[in-house]
């Protein structure tokens, strides 16, 4: 809307400069991938100015980025961005994850940003080709993947708040390895509720670089506590909204004896992970128990805790796909999650990686 006369993103005219042989870099052995922290050798670049629209996507060997001083990404966060896996089957093919879902949360995320419009089709074949470039540095593990870090600055060096005239979307990929090295690995979570991540009218179901930055201080302070995440809590009955980055899967016996597994609702308060709607997915094609997307209280959790009906607490989240919590620190007491070797948990994992890896064949999983 409003640009519709300007150049669109297109992968025909994807330009590709690649890395001559001297220029790559060694690959890190699989084991030692610490995430975030390796790239590979290219990046995709696509510039977009308002009065011309977007320009040529390009893939060149990975680089600095030269911006203005007064770039509005660096004054009003005008940022946002996305993480998104690729995955090598058992079958040696390149598996792309609902690369779909992500690009409609990029776009939901850059309106409320005052960042353009894109065709997320033409921008998914521009990320394939990317892939493409990089297959050698996804790792030749089933526990292993490709993270996508497709990411959109606004870049005029104009001071003023107002919606920016130039724009960067990128994409850069790391190599990750295994999340869980040793089996699962229950975290322990701090949930206090002088401490508030979004709120009704926010961003928080937004990919912004903003909603990311005020969260890091509580998280250390979770962690000071000897907590490994925050289990996030919004409004005066202590809803359970996220837990750290990931979101969340509370699984009881109501009081009808029923199981049921729950999550909140899309209210504008929390992130629509990709993984949340996958899991959501799955399990109301099991039957095997009620799923329910609604707001659950911590005094809920505790009641259901105290009369020995909560059967897991998870989070669920690109990074790890599920992880199991095994405690939860409120108002002065520790709850001990329990955990069972055969946990609804361990079965979403199993069969999102059978996905991922191509040991099943799923329209989620996008043949590169
Ligand atoms: N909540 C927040 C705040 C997140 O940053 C993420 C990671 N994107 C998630 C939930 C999980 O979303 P997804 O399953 O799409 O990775």
């Amino acid at each position: 809307t409003g640009f519709s006369d300007l150049q669109e993103v297109e992968f025909s005219d994807l330009e590709e400069k690649l890395c001559t042989p001297e220029q790559k870099h060694p690959k890190p052995d699989a084991s030692a991938l610490v995430f975030g922290k390796y790239f590979t050798d290219h990046m995709l670049e696509v510039p977009w100015s308002l009065d011309k629209g977007w320009g040529k996507p390009i893939i060149s060997p990975i680089h600095d980025l030269k911006i203005h001083p007064a770039a509005k990404v660096l004054h009003y966060a005008i940022e946002l961005f996305e993480g998104m896996k690729a995955y090598r089957g058992e079958d040696g093919r390149l598996r792309f994850f609902r690369p779909d879902r992500n690009m409609a949360r990029m776009l939901s995320t850059a309106k409320r940003s005052s960042l353009p419009s894109f065709d997320a089709n033409e921008m998914i074949e521009c990320m394939k080709r990317l892939i493409q470039v990089e297959r050698e540095w996804i790792p030749h593990s089933t526990t292993s993947s490709l993270y996508m870090r497709p990411t959109f600055i606004a870049t005029d060096p104009s001071l003023g708040v107002a919606s920016p005239n130039q724009a960067l979307l990128y994409v850069i990929l790391c190599p990750v390895g295994p999340y869980f090295s040793s089996g699962f690995k229950p975290i322990s979570l701090m949930a206090d509720p002088q401490y508030v991540r979004s709120w009704p009218g926010g961003c928080g179901a937004l990919k912004m670089g903003a909603n990311y930055a005020p969260t890091i201080y509580i998280q250390k302070q979770s962690e000071l506590l000897g907590h490994q995440q925050v289990l996030w809590l919004y409004g005066e009955d202590h809803q359970l909204t996220e837990v750290g980055t990931m979101n969340i899967f509370v699984f009881l016996k109501n009081k009808n004896g029923e199981r049921e597994l729950i999550t909140p609702p899309l209210n504008g308060l929390i992130l629509p992970g990709v993984t949340r709607l996958s899991l959501l997915e799955l399990a109301h094609e099991w039957k095997e128990f009620k799923v329910v997307e609604r707001c659950i209280t911590m005094a809920e959790v505790v009641e259901a805790h105290e009369e020995h009906r909560l059967l897991e607490i998870f989070g669920a989240g690109t990074a790890c796909v599920v992880c199991p919590v095994s405690c939860v620190s409120y108002q002065g007491k520790e709850y001990t999650i329990p955990s069972t070797e055969e946990s609804l948990s361990q079965r979403f994992y199993k069969t999102m990686s059978d996905i991922f890896y191509g040991r099943v064949q799923h329209p989620w999983a996008v043949i590169v």
